[in-house]
Order: C-alpha cells, then structure tokens, then sequence
C-alpha cells in the first residue's frame, strides 16, 4: 500500500510510473506531483502563514493603567467589575451578572442558585468539558447524560425528552463549539415538565441562536473565560440570569453565602468564587473585541463548510443558516466505510498537510471517565448513591450517537486571526487526503 513510509515524490512518482506500466494504465492522477499527498512527499496544500494572533494590548493595557491608581482591587463595587459587567449586558443582556473564577464555578453557582437538591437529576450533554458537570456533583445532583445530534454533537432534544424522570429538575444545554442548540425544542420541554434550564455558553461567545445571543433563552448563562475561549482573562468566568428569584441567588452563591446587599444571615453553604479587580480589567477590555472575533470566526467556519461540502464520506459541523456559531473549534466527521484507511491515518495525512487536523475533542464521553466509572466522587464514594437517593449506574450509560461522534470526528483550529486563503487551503488539504483514500 502506498501510504506507509513515506517515501519522496520522486521514488512515488518513479514507483507509481512503473507499476501503471505495468498493468498498462496511465500513470496521471496519481502522479501529478501537485496531486500526490504530503506524508508521500508530495507538497503541502497549506503554504499560507497565519497572520500572528493578538489577542491582547492597548485596551487592555490602558485598562490596567487605570487598574494600579485604584486603592482596592476587591470586585464589589470595583470599577472594572462595574465596567466588565456593563459590556457583558451589552453583549447578553440579563438582569444579575455575577463575575467569578472559572466556567467551573459559573456552572456550579447557577445550579447552586437553581436550588436543585441532593439526588435531583440535571439532564446534559456527555460531549462537553467536565467543568459542566463538577458543580452538579458537588451539589449532590445527579447528572444524567442524553445523546446528541449527530452533525452538531448538541443534545438531541428527543434523547432529552426521554431522559425526564420525576427527579429531573434541570437541563444544562452546552452549545459545544459555539454552535446554538436547539433551544426552541429544549425550552418548550422545560416548560411542559417544569425544569430550569442552564445554558452552558463556555464555548458560545458571541453565539446567537435565531437572531438572540446565547445565555438569554434559559433561566441562567455561565461563560468561561479560560484561556483558550474566545475571549479570556486568563482564568475567569460569569454567571447571569434574568430571572428574578434565581438571578438574585448567583451574587450569594459566589461569595461565600455573604449578601454583600442585604447583609442577611449566611443561609446555605458556598464556595468563595470570586474574580479580582485585576481580571475584570482584562476581561472589560476583552469584552470590545468579542463581536469581531464572533464575526470572523462564523464566516472562517461557514468558509471551511463550503470547501469541504458534498466530499464523498465526510459529514460537515452543522450550522443552522439562520444562527451564528462561533467556531470554538470545527469538528466534521468521517463515514469508516468510504475509507480505506482509519481516521488516524487520515488524520495523520491532514496534518501533513499543515492542516493542524486533530482525533475527536475529548477522548472519551464524560461518563466515560474513571470517577463516573467508578462512582468513587468523594474520596471513593458517593453519599447520595448510598443514602439511597439515586439509583444510577454510569456504567449502563451509553449514548451510541455521542460515542460515535467523538470516533470519527475529526477537529480543525479556527481562529479569528486566520486568512480566508488559509482557511480554504485547509480545505483543500483535506479534499486532497479524502479524494487520495476514497475506498
Ligand atoms: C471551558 C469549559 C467549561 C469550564 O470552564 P473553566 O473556565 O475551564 O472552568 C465548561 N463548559 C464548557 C463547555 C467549556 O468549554
């Protein structure tokens, strides 16, 4: 077979002569050095050099300025927490924003504020980052997992719909990638079945779903500003809500139980999940870049569709024409079948390309990992399984769809400083590598 080793164009080129010689067919296709693959020795489809990515400087530098005349760095009534949350209303707008440490500790404040209960079940998404699923535990909720779509790798709301018990309490959708889920099908199963639903946005900024920024549809929003989001204070997070009873809750829940309002007795237990001042700074001057990395993050995507749309065996990430993903990542997917190789040969042929081409997002479905596997949470154990509030067994749990998805996805970097000559070489860098191992 001619994909391993590699061997140079001019040895591919001499071999491949010689042996369409021989069975007495012309050598072209397959020859034609623009043609032959990278990892053959052929040449790369991506030669464009990516513009260098400045995701940080004078707006942030001159926030900071101001930052070091400031006598206190603490968030409440800071000016950089007062200025970050203005912007971040302009951007989704909700009544009660509360900054905070991480997505992590935006998620576990929402479900905190939601009230939900030991052994209360949260139905979500087992393709997201774990921190989705940390504050449920720790609350000693139950997380149920439900299936996904198979071309946005979101929940797929008749999974969802089957999953309602009468302990379900919550429904956390993630708009994995940036992409909107479904929201109109998952709100109206909310309502029918009373549930509060928590829109995990880590992934989403600048998101819109139908014309509406993610985070304004469900009872709550919680957005990431890790590092590598699209926006980012290094670490960071925000929780916000526009409904009263539990928007009024998130300040609370994110500062140790104290009402730094009302002063009112410390009633339930929470963490210390505040942001500095220091962050706010940052991340208010992050805030003004957001809507044009949103922009040019849905046409790089939208771009990388076309150039890869209708390729034999390969499933595109699906947008729905009407919202605006903002392409955290770009994930497609390959049909085995319509290959002669498997997806780490192709991969490994993508890379070589300069495609930068990686296997799936995370390596297994959340309840895939050790702790779920294992119901060992809390130093081994899980009280609420014990106390006899759930009956649930992770290791039971499997959705086919995501299980698949994350076994033949095949993930792409974009990135808001990318040219759209680059963007349709990636493109072309994959057409190269499916056309070449087309079954
Ligand atoms: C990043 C991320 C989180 C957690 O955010 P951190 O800031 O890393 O705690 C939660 N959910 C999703 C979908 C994420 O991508």
């Amino acid at each position: 077979m001619d994909d391993t080793p590699p061997i140079s164009r001019r040895e591919f080129v001499a071999t491949s002569t010689v042996a369409a010689a021989t069975i007495g067919v012309s050598a072209t296709a397959e020859a034609t050095p623009a043609e032959s693959l990278a990892i053959q020795g052929g040449k790369k489809a991506v030669t464009e050099v990516v513009p260098a990515w400045e995701r940080w400087g004078e707006p942030e530098a001159e926030r900071l300025d101001d930052l070091l005349k400031q006598s206190s760095l603490f968030y409440w009534n800071g000016p950089q927490t007062k200025a970050f949350i203005e912007r971040f209303q302009q951007h989704c707008p909700s009544t009660h924003v509360q900054t905070c440490s991480s997505g992590t500790a935006a998620l576990h404040i929402a479900v905190a504020a939601a009230n939900i209960a030991p052994g209360d079940e949260v139905i979500t998404s087992p393709i997201t980052d774990i921190g989705t699923v940390i504050g449920v535990l720790f609350q000693q909720a139950v997380p149920v997992f439900a299936d996904v779509e198979p071309d946005t790798y979101n929940l797929d709301p008749d999974d969802v719909a089957r999953k309602i018990t009468p302990r379900t309490k919550a429904i956390i959708p993630v708009h994995l990638a940036g992409n909107p889920c479904d929201m109109k099908r998952l709100m109206a199963l909310a309502e029918e079945h009373n549930l509060v639903v928590i829109e995990d946005c880590a992934q989403a900024w600048g998101a819109r779903y139908r014309g509406k920024p993610v985070g304004t549809m469900g009872h709550a929003c919680c957005f990431s500003m890790m590092n590598s989001k699209h926006v980012t204070t290094g670490d960071g997070g925000v929780v916000a809500s526009s409904d009263g009873e539990l928007g009024r809750l998130l300040q609370r829940f994110g500062d140790k139980g104290t009402d730094r309002v009302d002063r009112t007795p410390v009633q339930w237990l929470a963490s210390n999940y505040r942001m500095s001042e220091a962050q706010a700074a940052i991340g208010a001057a992050q805030l003004e870049r957001l809507e044009a990395i949103a922009a040019r993050r849905n046409q790089l995507g939208r771009l990388l569709t076309q150039g890869i749309r209708g390729l034999p065996g390969i499933t595109p990430h699906r947008e729905d024409e009407t919202d605006r993903s903002t392409y955290w990542f770009y994930m497609f997917r390959i049909q085995p079948d319509k290959f002669r190789v498997d997806r780490a040969q192709l991969v490994k042929a993508m890379r070589a390309e300069g495609t930068g081409a990686s296997e799936g997002y995370i390596r297994r479905p959340l309840y895939g990992e050790q702790m779920f596997q294992d119901h060992s949470f809390f130093a081994g154990e899980w009280p609420i399984h014990e106390a006899g509030l759930t009956k649930m067994n992770y290791r039971d749990v499997h959705c086919s769809e995501a299980e698949a998805a994350l076994q033949t996805g095949i993930r792409l970097r974009l990135t808001e400083n990318m040219t759209d000559k680059y963007v349709e070489q990636l493109a072309a860098g994959i057409r190269k590598v499916v056309d070449h191992y087309a079954a």
